[in-house]
């Protein structure tokens, strides 16, 4: 009897781990079986074995912008849009971590779960993928960056759809460079800019300043400053580009006073700067569309009182990305709480069955009503009466903020950024834009929002 219990035992055991084994085979089925089916190795849009079956991916007005014709993944015939179109289309490979080819593979290449890719050809067929972007607003904005290192952002902050999410350098993915992996003027050309990189903001950073002030300083109102181009803080210099004369806060954000909101962000103090920033976005990870977005960081924890001040202005070692940037425009445009950005409007059933659009959410609340109200009135007297209406080149009532970001101790010339939106309710964009060492946002960056928030008019009006 003995005997017999001896030998059972490791029968038992293999029994059991025969039967876990199988339960974490299925188990990781379940969980990893798209993920696996669409893997670089597995890629069914590169290879010819199942190209022919890859869906096309369409811009929000239909124009495709990448295909397969006779086994070969091809792409928009308009050079301009091809490149323009790059960062958020992506090539044939998985370069582009955020690109749509890269991250709705599994539904360009038809993975359907119960017979993977693994079904006769004859009933094989993948989805359609449509784009909100609009490649005539992306080509004009592609168009305005020229030969700048820089994205631009155009958003409807009342839909959530994402109209333009330019980034330069870019190519032809129809005629990827050679020289691409060595070539300086190819730099970053596989990120998509406006989602992953992220740059300090420069004045911009004046909105979250203003918000914190708005919710933690209780004498703000009262806060006035006379400025001479230069003061100390914690005994080390902040300046102004000029001296700004007497200020308080509306007039410090239209003359962009660097003293007045620095000393606004001592007063506030690191604690409340601090979740002002993170309620704006920033310390925090973002996946919209199923797309990771870049981090925007805002930490003040080893800052001495003068680095406390820099940061209040978006110096220091404050950084952000071109959504976030626009994601906060929208929320001052949207009475403090903005919709989420959307990329996909929608994804085909397979042979072609047709599918609802998707809708975007709200994200969560960046600024009380009040206080998005009071910072729009700031960003509009920016426009009237600093920049000119005329500047942004269309009959739209903009608000907008520019920055100009030092880049620290490189010596080269300053980050150019603009931020801002339409307040009018037909043309409902929010917006945000970088010229890597553009050396000022309001001559390098608005005329790139001009032209982006230009196009968008005409292509919505047809
Ligand atoms: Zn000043």
């Amino acid at each position: 009897m003995k005997k017999t219990r001896t030998r059972a035992f490791p029968v038992l055991l293999l029994t059991i781990a025969f039967f876990v084994g199988i339960a974490y085979f299925v188990f990781n089925l379940v969980i990893h079986s798209a993920e696996w089916a669409s893997m670089p190795t597995n890629w069914h849009l590169s290879d010819n074995e199942g190209i022919e079956l890859a869906g096309s991916v369409l811009d929000r007005n239909g124009v495709v912008l990448a295909y397969t014709e006779n086994g070969q993944r091809l792409y928009n015939e308009d050079y301009s849009t091809r490149c323009a179109c790059l960062p958020v289309v992506g090539d044939s490979t998985v370069n582009n971590s955020t690109a749509i080819q890269t991250v709705y593979r599994s539904d360009l290449s038809g993975y359907n779960f119960i017979f993977g890719l693994g079904l006769p050809e004859q009933y094989k067929s993948g989805r359609n993928i449509t784009l909100t972007i609009d490649s005539k607003v992306q080509k004009a904005a592609y168009e305005a960056l020229g030969y700048n290192k820089g994205a631009a952002v155009l958003y409807n902050y009342k839909t959530g759809e994402t109209l333009c999410l330019a980034s330069t350098p870019t190519y032809d993915p129809m005629n990827v460079p050679e020289d691409i992996e060595t070539n300086d003027a190819y730099d970053g050309a596989y990120i998509n800019r406006a989602l992953s990189a992220a740059y300090p903001p420069g004045s911009t950073f004046k909105i979250v300043t203003a918000a914190a002030a708005l919710q933690y300083k209780s004498d703000i109102d009262s806060f006035e400053y006379d400025c001479n181009g230069y003061d100390e803080l914690g005994g080390k210099p902040v300046t102004c580009y000029e001296p700004n004369g007497h200020v308080n806060l509306k007039e410090a954000m239209k003359t962009s006073c660097n003293i007045f909101f620095a000393n606004v962000a001592v007063d506030v103090g690191k604690k409340h700067m601090t979740e002002q920033a993170e309620k704006m976005g920033f310390n925090g990870s973002y996946k919209w569309d199923g797309i990771n977005i870049g981090k925007s960081s805002y930490d003040v924890s080893k800052a001495s009182v003068n680095e406390l001040g820099w940061s209040g202005v978006g110096q220091y070692k404050v950084l952000e990305t071109p959504i976030n940037m626009a994601v906060i425009s929208a929320a001052v445009a949207s009475g403090g709480t903005p919709m989420k950005p959307m990329f996909v409007k929608n994804i085909s059933g397979q042979f072609g069955v047709p599918s609802a659009d998707k809708k975007s959410e709200k994200a969560k609340q960046m600024m009380s009503g009040d206080i998005a109200d009071r910072i729009s009135e700031m960003m509009r007297a920016c426009v009237e009466e600093s920049y000119g209406e005329w500047v942004f080149g269309t009959n739209l009532k903009i608000c907008a903020k520019t920055g100009t970001a030092e880049v620290s101790s490189s010596g080269e010339d300053a980050h150019g950024w603009v931020t801002g939106y339409s307040m009018d309710d037909e043309y409902p964009y929010a917006f945000a834009v970088i010229v890597e060492h553009g050396n000022s946002g309001y001559r390098a960056a608005i005329p790139v929002a001009a032209a982006m928030l230009q196009a968008a008019v005409e292509s919505d009006k047809n």
